[in-house]
Parts: structure tokens; sequence; C-alpha cells
């Protein structure tokens, strides 16, 4: 059976990685829709080769430009905006939301997805950070399934299964540390964009790189797991992994570890979570073992890397504090990428944001969307002074 899929970020890393699959598998995916904020040009060339019915682009004017770059005769549906990308998540016709976009703006289209009924491939972390409580809700009142693409999700929802979650005793979180895991503290004021860009083991969005430099990525994806997996915070421990083989793994009651390995790319979790529970021949390899010679494992340095332990506060703190750590940490990320600040800076504004945030502790959605839009002021005012 063909399923129907939309793609929100099409023109991303993982967007870019998930038509990669289609176009192995053409008899068994459609894309009905896609979506893009600015780069019209690949996108006029997705559109082109895989026909959706209808694309969300950024603003009006990326619209028309994508009009002018498409065939008179190719009819596409385009709209834009927010509004936009919360319609192609709620295509009739779709079967599949690949939530790829990156950020905040990941939230509402995933919302529209679950409200329509639709099963959710889940990248977009920051959905989760946001609002986890409020969308896993939702989904399961919906009877919505949410397929984890991040690796290290994709990787513990692979050894969940098949056995009861009262057995669980731990969630085992694995990072690679990133770039900057062996170096010392002291020359951490140097680091420039480039060597933050620079991620020892997967090539990913530009955003997402940064946070890997910082940390932030693994604080995210605790938050991501704590509501994924409906598990308190003391039962996830996250564990330095330097080679990405493994990708995460879940401790049992019983000392028994499964874990999931595999070679660092991620079209093998995308893969998984666009055919769960069949595994679709992707042409990837398993890890060549003998030439791996050795996987190591270290405790992670919250001294080093303060974003870990901010990220670990707001899923402790839980109601809006995620929402301000993420809404904080992308304005530091923009800042640092346009060399306005230093990375050292990255952790020192999130934690002051943090700090100033009269939280709210069983948040409406409103409350929450609130708590990110002061939370942005707020990383203005203090980048100002
Ligand atoms: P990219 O930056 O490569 O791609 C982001 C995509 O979203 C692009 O299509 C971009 O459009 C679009 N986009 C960006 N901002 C907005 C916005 N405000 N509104 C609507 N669309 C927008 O990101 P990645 O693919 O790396 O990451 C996507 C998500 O997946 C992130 O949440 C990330 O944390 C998560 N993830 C990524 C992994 C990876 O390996 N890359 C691994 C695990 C999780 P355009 O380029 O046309 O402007
Ligand atoms: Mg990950």
């Amino acid at each position: 059976m063909t399923r129907n899929l939309s793609i929100l970020g099409a023109t991303g890393s993982i967007g870019r990685n998930t038509l990669r699959i289609v176009d192995r598998f053409p008899n068994r995916f459609s894309v009905k829709a896609l979506s893009a904020r600015s780069n019209m040009t690949l996108l006029a060339d997705q559109i082109e080769r895989y026909r959706p019915v209808r694309v969300a682009v950024g603003d009006e004017r990326c619209a028309d430009d994508l009009s002018a770059l498409l065939p008179t005769d190719l009819a596409v549906d385009i709209v834009w905006g927010e509004s936009g990308l919360c319609r192609i998540a709620a295509l009739d016709d779709v079967d599949l939301v690949v939530t790829a976009v990156v950020g905040a703006a990941g939230l509402l289209p995933t919302l529209a997805a679950i409200d329509a009924g639709k099963d959710i491939a889940l990248a977009n972390k920051e959905t989760l950070v946001m609002a986890g409580q409020a969308v896993m809700k939702r989904a399961d009142a919906e009877g919505v399934r949410i397929y984890p693409v991040d690796s290290e999700h994709s990787a513990i929802f692979q050894c969940l299964a098949g056995n009861r979650k009262t057995d669980v005793d731990r969630i085992l979180l694995t990072g690679s540390g990133g770039p900057f895991r062996a170096m010392p503290l002291e020359e951490f004021e140097s680091i420039s964009i480039d060597d933050a860009l620079n991620h020892p083991n997967w090539q990913m969005g530009r955003k997402i790189t940064i946070d890997s430099a910082s940390m932030m990525n693994k604080g995210l994806e605790i938050i991501e797991a704590r509501w994924l997996f409906d598990v308190p915070l003391d039962m996830i421990q996250v564990v330095i992994h330097p080679q990405s083989i493994v990708h995460s793994m879940v401790a049992f009651k019983d000392g028994s570890v499964i874990a999931q390995l595999g070679v660092p790319d991620m079209k093998g979790a995308i893969a998984c979570a666009l055919s769960w529970p069949e595994r679709m021949d992707i042409g990837q390899p398993a890890p060549d073992f003998p030439a791996l010679h050795q996987l190591t494992f270290e405790a992670p340095d919250l001294e080093k890397f303060p974003c870990l332990r901010l990220a670990m506060e707001a899923c402790a703190a839980a109601g809006t504090m995620p929402a301000v750590l993420n809404a904080a940490n992308e304005m530091a990320v923009v800042a640092f990428l346009d060399g306005k600040i230093g990375f050292t800076a990255i952790s020192e504004l999130i934690g002051m944001v943090m700090e100033n945030h009269r939280w709210v502790v069983h948040p409406s959605l409103e409350e929450i969307i609130a708590a990110d839009t002061w939370a942005r002021r707020e990383s203005e005012r203090w980048m100002k002074s």
C-alpha cells in the first residue's frame, strides 16, 4: 500500500534525506505536500520531481518567486506562512506527516497534523521540548502514532518494542559529546563559528549542529525523551559515546541492557519512522565491527557544557520553563551564527533568561506560546545590554 507523505522542511537535512528514501521506494511512498521557508530553487526542483498537490513556503514573496520558477502547466497549490504550514500538515490525502522544520515553528503544524488524525514522523524535537505533555496527550486522544526520527529516540523506541514499560529501569541516552568534548574549558572562549559547525560524526542543519557543540542538543533530547516515553527525568541518563554507533540504550530491572546500533547516518532512523514495524532495505550496511576497534563511554561534563545542566533544570521545573529554555537557545544560536555573541555566551544568555522567567507550572498552550515570545524579547534585551 502506498503511504502518502507531507514533508515539512523538505529542503533541510532531514527533509532531503527523507526524499532519498522515497527515491528508493517510489511505489511505497507518494509525496502529497512539501514545505520550505526560503530555498525556492530547491523546492521548485522537488515539486517537478515529486509532483505534490500543495506546498507551503515562508511568505507571499517566496510564493511569487516559486511560481516564477515553475513551468506554467504544472498545477500545484502554493500556500504560505504559519497557516500554510498547518494546512499542508492536515491535508486530506496524507497518512504520515514528517515534521522536519527547525525550531519552535514546528509546534503548531504538528498539533494541526494531530488534530487531523495524521501519524507523525517527528524530527522537530523543539515541539516536544516546548509542549511535550500537551502534544502527547492530544496524540493519545486522537489515536495518532508519533514515530521518532531523532536517532536516539528512534533507538529507544526500537529497544522498548516488545518490552513492558514497567520493567524499564533507565533510559541511556547516548551523545557523541560534539567537537569540543576533549577541549579544555579555558579554550572555549576562542571557539569560532566554523569550529562549532564542524561536527565530528553527523551532517546536519546549522542550528542542531551548534546545539550539538554546546550539548544543548542532548539537553533538548532529555526533555524530548521525557515526554515521548513518559519517563521521569531521574530515569534518563546521558552517556557520552564519541563513536556515535550506539544510538541509545534501555536498561531493564534485571540489569539487562538493550542497545540499538548503526552507522551515524539519519537515513536509518528516518526509514524506521516511515515503515515501522517493517524494515526497508535502504542500502545502508551495518557497522563494520572489526574496523571500529573500540566503542567507548564516559560521563558528560556539566561544568564544560552548562547548556546540558540548564536543560535538566528546565526539564525538572517543567511548565513553561522548557519553552523558555528553547526560545532563548534559538535566539542565542542565531546570534552566535551571526557573530554577535561568543560561544560561551550561549549558556550565559539562556541561564539569565531562565532566571528572570516567571514560570507557570500548568500552562495552557497559549501560555506556552506567550512564554516563548517573552523569552525571545528577554534574550534581545540581554544581548543589547
Ligand atoms: P535544516 O536547517 O537543515 O532544515 C530546516 C528546514 O525547515 C528547511 O526546509 C527550512 O527551509 C525549514 N525552515 C527553517 N525555519 C523555518 C521556519 N521558521 N518556518 C518554516 N520552515 C522553516 O534542519 P535539520 O533538517 O537539520 O533539522 C530539522 C529538525 O530535525 C530540527 O528540529 C532538528 O533538531 C531535528 N533533527 C535533525 C537531525 C539532523 O540530522 N539534521 C537529527 C535529529 C533531529 P529553507 O531551508 O527552505 O529555508
Ligand atoms: Mg539526536
